[in-house]
């Protein structure tokens, strides 16, 4: 293993500076200044680990500012491996800012996170919570969360939460619950694997774990590996030959930190396998959010369009436009709110109007964080996951 330092300065080296990112990068369309695009921030990678620059706060925010979207990596033309240059970096110099630490850490714990949304949704929290943080100031990661609360999706209590299996098997695939979409998204887990097996396959749930990303993002690499050392182990008992996730945002990691295991997008894995699956009509106008994760890491967003293409008499409109995420990248909208909620502003302005009242989106960060934007907007949109409205027009 080379050392850290020699490791980004040779990533950071591959970047020939030609600036074909720039104008798919969310934050430098935000700020227009070169420290907050990628080229600017791989300068200031290599320059802040190899010491011929001082790693100041300020200069060390601009890293902590990116997205990870990866929009930067998939226009390359090189191509950089930015990913993998931001997590090297993060784990040699960790965020400069003050981070949030236990809030992060009840994120990442499934089986916490659902005591203290139960807590929560039993107190009528979302009633009472958000107006009380907002005496907070602005920048607060408290009252970023609490402004969450009125978009949590109804508590489901999964009917089957093991396995779900057809009579006779085309396959046996994992299904990776994750920690945050495993708490607050039962409904779209339990329809993935719906799908799944009404695609002929039996489905293995692996719940209660996280893959890491949140850890590996924000520079704790020992916390990232002792979770993908777990999930690894659940994978190897599971006797699935493939671990799926419905969660685009999951799976740069899962692939990252789990060599040898083939890992799929639940939705690119439906396109290729789902051909016998048949779907009900639906004469109704819906919004499909294409998380930045799902069109440049999993490249699924080809998948779930033409997977929704199959519902009869559905009128799909597509959001954002290039180069826009809508902020919640993660711990992004809880550590920098103010930075999150002008990039979200720019994303619902594009919205139709009048807006469907449905939207789509298979990142439960974007769903909560466009569903507290719109609900802010007093628009009555209902946000889901594409694989819960495919599941419920399954055609039995
Ligand atoms: S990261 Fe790639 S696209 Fe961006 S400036 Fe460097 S070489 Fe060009
Ligand atoms: S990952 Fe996204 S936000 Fe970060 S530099 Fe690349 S395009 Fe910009």
């Amino acid at each position: 293993m080379p050392e850290p330092r020699d490791h980004i300065a040779k990533l950071a080296d591959a970047c020939v500076k030609c600036g074909l990112c720039l104008p798919y990068c969310p934050t430098y369309a935000l700020d227009q200044i070169e420290t907050e695009s990628p080229r600017g921030r791989i300068a200031l990678a290599r320059h802040a680990t190899d010491g011929s620059l001082a790693p100041t706060a300020d200069l060390r925010a601009h890293l902590d500012h990116c997205l990870g979207c990866m929009a930067c990596e998939r226009v390359c033309p090189v191509p950089v491996q930015y990913g993998k240059l931001l997590t090297a970096y993060r784990a040699a110099l960790p965020p400069a800012h003050p981070r949030p630490r236990l809030l992060l850490r009840l994120l990442t714990q499934p089986r916490l996170l659902r005591i203290g949304l139960g807590t929560a949704r039993a107190a009528k929290a979302s009633h009472w919570l958000p107006p009380l943080a907002r005496l907070l100031p602005r920048h607060s990661a408290l009252r970023a969360a609490a402004a969450l609360l009125p978009a949590l999706p109804p508590a489901v209590h999964s009917g089957n939460a093991h396995t779900s299996s057809p009579a006779k098997p085309r396959g046996k695939v994992a299904l990776f619950g994750g920690c945050v979409q495993g708490a607050l998204e039962r409904e779209a887990q339990d329809a993935t694997a719906r799908l799944l097996a009404a695609a002929g396959f039996e489905v293995i749930r692996i719940d209660g774990l996280c893959c890491g990303a949140m850890a590996a993002h924000t520079g704790d690499a020992s916390a990232a590996e002792a979770k993908a050392r777990r999930l690894a182990q659940a994978f190897a008992t599971s006797g699935a030959d493939t671990l799926l996730t419905a969660t685009p945002g999951c799976l740069g990691t899962l692939r990252d930190n789990l060599p040898g295991i083939q890992v799929h997008d639940a939705m690119a894995f439906l396109d290729q396998h789902g051909d016998t699956l048949r779907f009900r009509p639906l004469p109704r106008k819906v919004m499909l959010h294409l998380p930045c994760t799902q069109v440049n890491v999993a490249r699924a967003d080809g998948a779930v369009r033409r997977l929704l293409a199959r519902i009869p008499e559905l009128d799909v409109t597509t959001l954002p436009p290039r180069g826009m995420c809508c902020g919640a990248a993660g711990s992004h909208m809880l550590e920098f709110p103010e930075r999150a909620a002008s990039l979200r502003a720019r994303v619902l302005d594009t919205m139709p109007q009048p807006a469907p009242d449905l939207l789509l989106t298979a990142n439960i960060g974007c769903r909560l964080y466009l569903g507290a934007g719109l609900r802010e907007r007093s628009d009555a949109v209902a946000v889901e996951h594409p694989l819960t409205l495919l599941a419920r027009q399954l055609a039995t």
